[in-house]
């Protein structure tokens, strides 16, 4: 399997379709998904190519996972969660629909079901309200 470079992600990371960014360092993006699973899920994206975790540098991980990290106690704060869940698929039989490296970062509250995974699209405003909000986190943790 190759890298597609006209996939999504690589869009948004090339500027060429808008995104609702919460977080961008030199190898790492974080945005709001467009069709979240539970308020305030976001993805936390590598600027490196690779089709998942399956053919990705593990310096690439390594960098990855403490962006990770970062959102997802920013996430807890900023949305009031009780936990955070941390997702991620590699390859369409395992749920992967966008082919280029990605981790879902969802906040939980007690008792909360999740959506459907790429269900409904969220209102604009909601997505650019929750993105301003783990900003204002991001900015204090
Ligand atoms: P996966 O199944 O892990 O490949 O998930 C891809 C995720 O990307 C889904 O949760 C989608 O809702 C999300 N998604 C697809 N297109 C966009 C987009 N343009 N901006 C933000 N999130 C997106």
């Amino acid at each position: 399997m190759t890298y597609d470079n006209a996939n999504i992600f690589a869009k948004i990371l090339r500027g060429e379709i808008p995104c609702h960014k919460v977080y961008e360092d030199q190898d790492t993006i974080a945005f709001m998904d467009i069709m979240p699973q539970a308020p305030g899920h976001m993805l936390v994206v590598p600027k490196a190519a690779s089709r998942n975790l399956l053919d990705a540098d593990p310096a690439t991980l390594g960098k990855l996972m403490a962006v990770v990290q970062k959102v997802a106690v920013a996430a807890k704060a900023a949305f009031a969660a009780d936990g955070v869940r941390i997702s991620q698929f590699n390859e369409a039989p395992a749920g992967q629909t966008v082919f280029h490296l990605h981790v879902h970062v969802i906040p939980m509250h007690e008792g909360q079901r999740l959506g459907h995974h790429g269900g409904k699209q969220e209102d604009g405003a909601v997505l650019a309200a929750n993105a301003e909000k783990m900003k204002a986190t991001l900015a204090k943790v």
